[in-house]
């Protein structure tokens, strides 16, 4: 299962239990919203330009961002891109890590390839310019992922 923001319908990636009384209330946020609640720090703005560009959520450019630039191994083909960011959030959200991606819209090749693209032109992700027109002419035909 997938757990919604409290703010917004994208996927939660920050919690927050407060105790209160005898109770305790959990509030969930998805990346965005923690950062304007000040629990995380905020999204930078070339983050939430490629975003723009791309058409795509903030939150869905962060995680890529993120997965890129811890990942440099991602770029090297289409079908590595896929796999490292299936992987990625799998580890960060379990059984949901298919839905979350699903929830950002990045279920197909071409998408994931105008993200990418858009990252790079952003300059939020340094990488061999070469490497991404390679790399995002692959994924415009790789189709849906997940690839297996
Ligand atoms: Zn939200």
């Amino acid at each position: 299962m997938v757990e919604l923001c409290s703010e917004c319908d994208e996927p939660a990636t920050c919690f927050l239990s407060v105790q209160s009384g005898p109770g305790e209330t959990r509030t969930t946020y998805c990346y965005r919203h923690a950062a304007a609640a000040g629990l995380v720090s905020p999204i930078p703005e070339s983050v939430t330009s490629a975003a723009r560009i791309a058409g795509c959520s903030a939150n869905a450019a962060l995680f890529l961002a993120d997965v890129l630039g811890s990942r440099p191994d991602a770029l090297q083909s289409a079908a590595a891109c896929c796999i490292v960011v299936w992987d990625t959030a799998r580890q960060r959200f379990g059984s949901a890590g298919e839905r979350v991606l699903g929830c950002w819209k990045i279920a197909d090749g071409s998408r994931l390839a105008t993200v990418v693209q858009a990252l790079v032109d952003s300059g939020v992700v340094a990488a061999d310019l070469e490497a991404v027109v390679r790399v995002c002419r692959g994924l415009k035909v790789a189709g849906n992922i997940p690839i297996s």
